[in-house]
């Protein structure tokens, strides 16, 4: 089967089919919003396995995250950790300041203790404080612009995301100098905000519409040819802001989303030279680059560009990682059972390198791979690519 929950529970409830049924007897008032049916709409992990093989085009994406809509403001006793996750991530001002007052309290050794303080204060499931590195990278700004090596053949701008940000603004360098050398010039908005997929699929409109209007703006400038983006669940939201606003401007906007590797493989990145690297890497596919962007050979096809580097498909790439944006924080148990069957996989291909085109996915991979004590490197294929670039 494509749904990870009708695979674990063989239950038609917890299928795609099952799901839909109960979303229109919702919709059309036969049935109430109670615990059970709630149970059975959280469980599904919004992964799109369903849309991409439904030979009807059912348009499950946008089903689920009305009904959500509708959950979320008929809640009655809403999840706090979840709304501050929200609150936070929707501001780039409390995230940053988040991400200080961790790294500190990771240096000074304080940071079990602050976090058990926050997980009790805010409800935080407790899963949250494994996801990060330790320590958090030190967070550096970012010019405006970045010209193009050489001569200047197009000018882009960069999505930087809102976790990424602060958790893994490497492969964001990565980017950058990978675009500079095929010649763009690349210019930071410094006024873009989170994507706000994890508010819209969570239904809460009333953070993820501001947080979409406002990448518009900052990417309104008419020079601006692409918008890229490093991190597949940003993008497939980012793309989907015309389905979500329904104005010209967001027509514009999402016709101009672009994916790193996808864009780079069409835009001169074969005329780079890069050093042979004689290992095996295994390639995860996320969902939304598998379902929703429908990239599933463009990873393998940069990768080829390094010589001698065998790369292979992690076993199990059409199941979900169990990652699915705040997925992994609400239902654990389901979520970890994901994400074992990925690592065992992985420890079966014994290879030593992991790539992931989606920050989400590659946070919540690394750190299973960290609790199970194992020396795994877990990395965007963009970064890869940069570290073997012959400058
Ligand atoms: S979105 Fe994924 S988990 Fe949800 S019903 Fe579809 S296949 Fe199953
Ligand atoms: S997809 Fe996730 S990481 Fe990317 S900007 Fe949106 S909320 Fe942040």
């Amino acid at each position: 089967p494509h749904c990870p929950t009708y695979a674990t529970h063989h239950n038609e409830t917890e299928s795609p089919r099952g799901r839909i049924a109960l979303m229109q007897a919702l919709l059309r008032d036969n049935l109430p919003l109670n615990e059970q049916l709630t149970q059975h709409l959280d469980s599904c992990l919004n992964c799109r396995a369903c849309e991409a093989a439904c030979p009807s085009g059912v348009k499950y994406g946008e089903l689920i995250d009305g009904v959500r809509a509708r959950q979320w403001a008929q809640e009655e006793q809403p999840n706090r950790g979840k709304i501050k996750l929200l609150e936070i991530t929707a501001s780039r001002k409390k995230l940053r300041y988040s991400a200080k007052l961790i790294r500190l309290t990771q240096l000074s050794g304080t940071y079990k203790l602050f976090s058990k303080g926050i997980e009790h204060l805010t409800k935080a499931p407790p899963d949250i404080n494994t996801l990060l590195p330790e320590p958090l990278p030190a967070r550096k700004n970012w010019a405006d612009q970045y010209p193009a090596i050489n001569e200047e053949r197009g000018h882009v701008a960069l999505f930087t995301g809102c976790i990424a940000d602060i958790c893994d603004q490497q492969t964001l360098r990565d980017a950058i100098t990978l675009l500079t050398h095929t010649g763009f010039r690349v210019t930071i908005p410094a006024q873009q905000a989170c994507c706000g997929a994890l508010h819209h699929h969570a239904g809460d409109t009333a953070h993820s519409q501001p947080l979409a209007e406002a990448n518009i703006d900052a990417f309104a400038d008419e020079s601006i040819e692409q918008i890229i983006h490093c991190a597949t669940g940003c993008g497939a939201h980012l793309m989907e802001y015309n389905q979500q606003l329904n104005t010209p401007q967001a027509d514009k906007f999402s016709l101009k989303v672009n994916e790193i590797s996808g864009f780079l493989l069409k835009n001169g990145i074969n005329n780079l030279k890069f050093k042979t690297l004689k290992t095996s890497v295994s390639v995860h596919l996320p969902c939304t680059q598998r379902n929703v962007l429908k990239q599933a050979t463009i990873p393998f096809e940069l990768l080829k560009l390094i010589p001698e580097l065998k790369i292979e498909p992690l076993a199990g790439n059409h199941l979900c990682c169990g990652a699915a944006g705040s997925y992994m924080l609400e239902q654990p148990k389901m979520a970890q059972q994901l994400r074992q069957a990925k690592l065992d996989s992985l420890q079966r291909s014994q290879h030593s390198i992991l790539v992931s085109s989606n920050i989400g996915c590659a946070m919540y991979l690394a750190a299973g791979l960290r609790q199970q004590g194992q020396a795994i490197e877990v990395i965007h294929p963009i970064s890869l690519l940069t570290r073997q670039l012959i400058h």
